[in-house]
Order: structure tokens, then C-alpha cells, then sequence
């Protein structure tokens, strides 16, 4: 038998995959399950951006191209930084990778020495943990908490750092919670940074999706001092629905960038040459589609918040970007139905699933077991009737 590598060893299989094996069984076997649980736009990507990859293969544009991604490309970016962030970066600042989640896990393999310290905001992304231990770091844990909107509250900034913190993750808006962090709290952690001389990686990808005139700010915008330690990462695949793409970028330091580019170089070579020409297109356009898509997750946004006020037991805030609503149900903990005891997220993700046939992720993905993460990426018929279902299923619980 083969041993494997403590790196894998460590690595935690992704928890939301056991609810949605089961709820795509289901599916399977007729049953009309609906899926709360994507990760991703349940749009189309937008025609133009289509046919900019058929041309590509037309026009044989099928080969490898320089490990870090097309030029063109990469100027696209930089002018997307200046519009729309107001950050200055030459095109030797940026590189092109296979998703935003590649550029974090390359980035995170150049900075990362073993026993580094990263620290990463809780409720977090499923993916931080496990990327900072595969870059041999340790993630430590921030607990950030519904009464204080999600936000993480300074003072804990603070006392997490240590002399072996290297970096502070921030995600914003936040997938699961969906906040939007106020420009005065980056410029707080850019100064703590500044102060302990750490870097910051600040995962901007859902930039785009921000409801209610609220604005985006990037954390790299606060100053050359926080500008110059902090590595912005964003992508083309939630703004215009072009996950399957596989196109993400990253604008930091030279050294980084560069660092970054080798070790793309001998792993995964360039991205994907088609869909680096598609994302060319996306980037170049004007955001009318991704102005509209954002506008409809709005819509959305507003219709299950509402239903959800109505529904006894359970709390959450308001969110104000991406397409989550991250829904406190620790009221429903611990209580029992018949044999069942539901006593944790993922008890209560199976309860919804098998009693509503409502597929959820549960909360303890994100280090938060009292929740569960609903995404409303899905069509306003199926948020009406999935709701519908939850808050029977609830009801049950809170008359049982
Ligand atoms: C979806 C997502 C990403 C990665 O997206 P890619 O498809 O790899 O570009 C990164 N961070 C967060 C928080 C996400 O939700």
C-alpha cells in the first residue's frame, strides 16, 4: 500500500460534498429536490464572451502561451484596476491563473514557509484552511460573530498576531455571510499589518455582486504602505458567470508575481489560452451583463430576506454582496423528531434535505456550525417553493 504524504494526510475532504452527492441521488431517482447549495451564478455566460472563445479556436489560437498569461490580458487587468479600484499596477505586477483559487493556492506556495501563521476571518471560505495547510502554514482563526454584522472586531485582530503571523486573509463581500467590509476596517487591518509588517491577501471576486449602491473598496486602495504588502486576487467566474472558464487573476508585488510565475511554470503552465481570450472579451466590455446579473441577485436578495423574517427560530444578517445569506438555525439544535436528534449544521442540512428536499451547505464547512448557507443562486420559482418547504420543515421542528 502506498503511504501517503502527511500533506494529504491533513487536507479535510469538502464537507458540503456529502449533501450534494445525496441531493443529486435524489434528483436522480425522480425526486424534485431543490439546490440551495451553489457556488456559482446559475446564469449563462453572456454570448459575446462566448463567441470570443469560439474565435479563438477558429482563429487557432489552441497552443501554449507564456506560463503567467497573455500580455493583452494582462494590460486588461491592469486597466480594470485603474478604473475600477483606482490602483495603479504595471502588467509585471499581475498574473493570469486557473481561477481565483489557483492564483490564492499559488500565492499562498510562494509566500508560505512552514509554521507561518495566516490569519483568516471565521465564518471563512472552505478553501483558506485547507490551502494554508498545503502551503504547510498554520490558519489562525478569527472568530467574527452575527451581532457585530460579521465583521471581525480589531481588538482580536490584534491578539491573534504573533511573531510568526505572515498574512492576513479578507475576503469582501464575504462568501458565506455576504458583508461588505467598511472602507475605515480595511484601512484598520491595513495599518496592523503595516505596524507588524505582515502582507495581506485580500479575495475581491465578488466585487461586482454589491447590492444597494454600496461600493466596493479594495484593501490595496488604503495607501503605497498597505498597497504595497497587500496581493489582490479577483477573477472573471462570479462576475460574469464564467466559473467553467477557469480564468482568475492577482496583482501584488513584483517578486511575488514573479515567484508565482515559476512555480506555475512547472505545475500547471499557462491557463486555458481559449478562455483567457473569452476573459479578455469580458474584461474589455462594459459590465452591462454583469450590471444586470448583480441587479437579479438583488431582486432575489430581497425576496428570501423577507420570507425568512417571517420564519420562527432563526436569525441572520442582511447580506450586502455575493449570493449567500448565511442563516443562524442554532435555535434548532439539539431538539429531536422521533428518533432523530438534530444536533449539529450538518444533521440539520440532512433534515432539510430529506423533510423539504432543500439541499443547504452546512455551516460547519465554514467553521460555524450554527448555520447553514443558502444561496440564492437559483430562480425566484425555486427560492419561492424552497422557502416554502423550509419553513414547514422548521415549523415541525419548533412544534415537536
Ligand atoms: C468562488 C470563489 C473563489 C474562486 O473562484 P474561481 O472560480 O477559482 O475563480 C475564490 N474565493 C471565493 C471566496 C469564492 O467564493
Amino acid at each position: 500500500m502506498m503511504v501517503l504524504s502527511e500533506r494529504a494526510k491533513n487536507v479535510t475532504a469538502s464537507l458540503t460534498l456529502a449533501i450534494s452527492a445525496k441531493a443529486k441521488q435524489m434528483q436522480k431517482s425522480g425526486e424534485e429536490v431543490i439546490i440551495f447549495g451553489a457556488g456559482e451564478p446559475d446564469f449563462d455566460t453572456p454570448a459575446f464572451i462566448k463567441q470570443a472563445g469560439i474565435s479563438a479556436i477558429e482563429d487557432g489560437f489552441t497552443k501554449y502561451t507564456p506560463a503567467s498569461g497573455i500580455i493583452e490580458l494582462k494590460e486588461a487587468v491592469v486597466a480594470k484596476f485603474r478604473k475600477d479600484n483606482n490602483l495603479d499596477y504595471t502588467a509585471t505586477q499581475i498574473i493570469i491563473s486557473c481561477g481565483a483559487k489557483h492564483s490564492l493556492y499559488v500565492c499562498l506556495q510562494a509566500i508560505c514557509n512552514p509554521q507561518d501563521e495566516v490569519i483568516i476571518f471565521s465564518p471563512y471560505w472552505v478553501s483558506y484552511p485547507e490551502m494554508i495547510k498545503l502551503a504547510g502554514a498554520i490558519p489562525v482563526i478569527v472568530n467574527t460573530k452575527e451581532e457585530d454584522g460579521f465583521l471581525p472586531a480589531i481588538s482580536s485582530i490584534k491578539a491573534a498576531v504573533s511573531n510568526k503571523t505572515k498574512l492576513i486573509v479578507i475576503n469582501s463581500p464575504c462568501n458565506p455571510t455576504g458583508i461588505v467590509y467598511p472602507k475605515e476596517l480595511l484601512e484598520e487591518i491595513g495599518q496592523i499589518a503595516v505596524k507588524n509588517d505582515l502582507g495581506i491577501i485580500s479575495d475581491e471576486i465578488y466585487e461586482k455582486i454589491i447590492f444597494d449602491s454600496k461600493k466596493h473598496v479594495s484593501c490595496a486602495s488604503g495607501g503605497e504602505d498597505i498597497k504595497s504588502r497587500t496581493i489582490v486576487v479577483n477573477g472573471v467566474s462570479k462576475t460574469y458567470a464564467m466559473t467553467g472558464w477557469r480564468i482568475g487573476y492577482l496583482a501584488g508585488s513584483v517578486e511575488v508575481v514573479k515567484a508565482m510565475s515559476s512555480i506555475q511554470s512547472h505545475s500547471t503552465s499557462n491557463p486555458n489560452s481559449i478562455a483567457q481570450k473569452a476573459a479578455l472579451a469580458a474584461l474589455k466590455n462594459e459590465d452591462q451583463e454583469a450590471t444586470s446579473m448583480a441587479a437579479e441577485f438583488q431582486t432575489r436578495r430581497d425576496f428570501i430576506v423577507e420570507r425568512l423574517k417571517r420564519i420562527n427560530g432563526v436569525s441572520f444578517c442582511k447580506p450586502e454582496g455575493a449570493f449567500y445569506l448565511f442563516l443562524n438555525i442554532g435555535s434548532f439544535l439539539g431538539c429531536k423528531l422521533g428518533k432523530r436528534v438534530v444536533g449539529n449544521s450538518l444533521d440539520f442540512a440532512n433534515y432539510l434535505l430529506e423533510e423539504a428536499k432543500v439541499a443547504v451547505v452546512p455551516g460547519v464547512a465554514f467553521g460555524a456550525d450554527n448555520y447553514i448557507r443558502i444561496s440564492f443562486a437559483a430562480s425566484m420559482e425555486d427560492l419561492s417553493h424552497g422557502l416554502d418547504r423550509m419553513e414547514t420543515a422548521m415549523r415541525k421542528i419548533n412544534s415537536a
